[in-house]
């Protein structure tokens, strides 16, 4: 019997490679040197890859660490769309009550301070969803502090001023009380224009029920990255006996 072609020889399996070292594409980009930024006023250290920063050492001391925790977080993790979300977390000593589980108006502030859109509109996603999560609505406190550390006009104050034009339409008086809120009126001139506009154009709703693309920074022209005008729809669920406050 003649011995088979070259052609008829059964395919033998080639033995495993031993891999060679794989390209570290991430840590090439980023580097292995280091810089300090102290944050806060206690100057509390967070040490990232120098090419997230010109300098070799920063200073923040008007901002909140944990504001900057999450901030850090977003700028090393892969989807570029999501932060952590707000938690209700139990007050101690104060049972019943909860209140959020990091500060939406100092991670905004910082944001807008770095010149991030983007991260200012998803946290205004998750600020809204928390507040629908919770019943809850801006208390005159939380505006202050949003008129105070923000630009006016910016998607939260937008989003404040129509908390408390919904709030004082439907009469809820448990949480504001008319001299909190007076107050707001008083120290924030800013304010009282933007409600004074907002009257005399719109009628009340809740705002957690708006479409979320009403109080975010970006175009008209530009959706948000990542979901389709399809996709996007009004705040689902809210309900409308608000009980609690921020
Ligand atoms: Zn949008």
């Amino acid at each position: 019997m003649a011995s088979p072609t070259p052609e008829q020889e059964p395919k033998l399996p080639d033995p495993s490679r031993e891999p060679k070292p794989g390209h570290t594409t991430f840590r090439d980009e980023l580097g292995s040197e280091m810089v300090d930024l102290l944050v806060g006023p206690e100057n509390e250290l967070f040490r990232v890859h120098k090419k997230l920063s010109t300098e070799n050492v920063a200073r923040f001391p008007e901002d909140d660490p944990a504001a900057f925790d999450l901030l850090i977080k977003w700028i090393y993790s892969t989807s570029k769309r999501h932060i952590r979300d707000l938690d209700a977390v139990q007050i101690e000593g104060e049972e019943g009550h909860t209140e959020a589980s990091w500060d939406a108006i100092n991670f905004y502030s910082l944001a807008e301070k770095c010149c991030l859109p983007e991260l200012q509109d998803t946290t205004m996603n998750v600020l809204a969803r928390y507040h629908r999560m919770a019943d809850e609505l801006p208390s005159p406190s939380f505006v202050c502090r949003a008129y105070a550390r923000t630009s006016a006009g910016l998607s939260l104050s937008r989003y404040c001023t129509k908390s408390i034009y919904w709030v004082l339409d439907e009469g809820i008086n448990n949480g504001w009380p008319t001299e909190e809120v007076q107050k707001l009126f008083q120290d924030h001139p800013t304010f009282s224009m933007d409600y004074i506009n907002l009257q005399r154009t719109k009628s009340a709703c809740d705002p957690r029920k708006s479409d979320r693309c009403s109080f975010h920074v970006h175009g008209s022209k530009e959706p948000f990255p990542g979901i389709s005008p399809r996709k996007r729809k009004s705040g689902d669920g809210a309900g409308q006996n608000v009980s609690k406050r921020q």
